[in-house]
């Protein structure tokens, strides 16, 4: 049953410390010094082990896909060319969560349990064991299309914590984490979500064949260099590559890995034969974007953008996925008339 608090901090640090005794928490940490400049901090997700630990407020550049889907992960090992399954594993791990992230998650779902009818067993070890707890957005940033994207709200967490002028607000709806709040006095407690974007986005009701020869693409091909952060920071990116790396001592013995990856970097669509269908960068956000906003959703019912605006934020060249899909929208509402 639903319960709601508010705590003052002492009571609310030792009902985190003891859910930290229980399970690995992962959320939003600033970090001094890490940023893009020397003397600029970095907000990303870190371990943490206490509620003061936690930077409520402030947007992470990167989303927190990294707990399910590791950057590099080994699969197998070869011993001599006999194959043996790396059996990865993970913690039961809470992860700090805004809306439009746990709505991500039903992305990375369909593509890893779902697709193709079986599931990836990598995954599927880690998201078992995954446990999603609540942060709010202290209002829209400013490169949030979330309402946009219907991902907005949820209530798909087990627990949401709020910090306030005195204490911290709580809402525990799992029973599992109930015993960790035996103190607090019971108030109204509910999550506040955006209610409206800066600037709001309407997908394309149809894709016109006019879109793939339109001369705005030509235009992304001479600003996009290609680094791939739009897709590294996205959180429902998943494509990988996959590898045997040699052990330093011993040839004979590789591991195969998988690796993250990109649709805009160079090689990622080279097929046998050397060829490569994508060579224009323009071409690569042409497919990376019609990807996220209409093609997934043929297949999964689902748009695979969530509007959490972080390609917008990472993208040295200020190419914005928002302004794309104006762009798109404008190509189709054109090639509509002329039609
Ligand atoms: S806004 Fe960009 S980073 Fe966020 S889900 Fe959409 S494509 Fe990915
Ligand atoms: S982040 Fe920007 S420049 Fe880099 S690949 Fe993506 S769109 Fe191109």
């Amino acid at each position: 049953m639903m319960k709601t608090l508010r705590l003052d901090n002492e009571q609310a640090e030792n009902a985190f410390r003891a859910i930290a005794d229980d399970y690995t928490v992962v959320a939003p940490k600033r970090c001094a010094g890490r940023g893009r400049f020397s003397d600029t901090d970095l907000t990303t997700y870190e371990t943490v082990e206490s509620l003061g630990e936690i930077e409520f407020s402030a947007k992470t550049y990167f989303s927190a896909k990294s707990v399910l889907l590791p950057i590099r992960e080994v699969m197998f090992s070869f011993n001599r060319g006999e194959a043996e399954e790396v059996r990865t594993s993970m913690p039961p791990t809470i992860v700090f969560l805004r809306a439009c992230d746990i709505h991500a998650l039903a992305v990375l779902d369909a593509m890893f349990l779902e697709h193709g009818g079986r599931e990836d067993c990598y995954y599927a070890r880690r998201r078992e064991n995954m446990i999603c707890f609540l942060l709010e957005c202290p209002g829209p940033f400013d490169e949030c299309f979330c309402v946009s994207m219907g991902t907005s709200r949820t209530k798909d967490y087990a627990v949401f914590i709020r910090p306030e002028a005195e204490g911290y607000a709580a809402e525990i709806m799992d029973d599992r984490f109930e015993r960790y709040f035996p103190f607090g006095d019971r108030a109204h407690v509910a999550p506040r979500f955006s209610e409206e974007d800066p600037i709001p986005v309407a997908l394309p009701r149809h894709v016109e064949a006019s879109l793939f020869a339109d001369a705005s693409w030509k235009e992304y091909s001479q600003r996009c260099i290609a680094c791939g952060r739009c897709n590294t920071s996205c959180p429902t990116c998943t494509c990988f590559t996959v590898q045997d790396i040699p052990a330093a001592d011993d040839r004979d013995s590789p591991t195969r890995q998988r690796i993250w990856s990109s649709c805009q970097v160079k090689d990622f669509s080279l097929l046998a034969g050397n060829h490569d269908f994508r060579l224009a960068h323009g071409d690569k956000m042409r497919y990376r974007v019609l990807h996220k906003i209409t093609d997934f959703a043929k297949t999964f019912g689902l748009p695979m953008c969530v509007g959490c605006g972080r390609c917008d934020i990472v993208c040295p060249e200020y190419i914005s996925m928002r302004k794309c899909i104006e762009t798109i929208n404008t190509i189709c509402r054109r090639g509509a008339e002329v039609g």
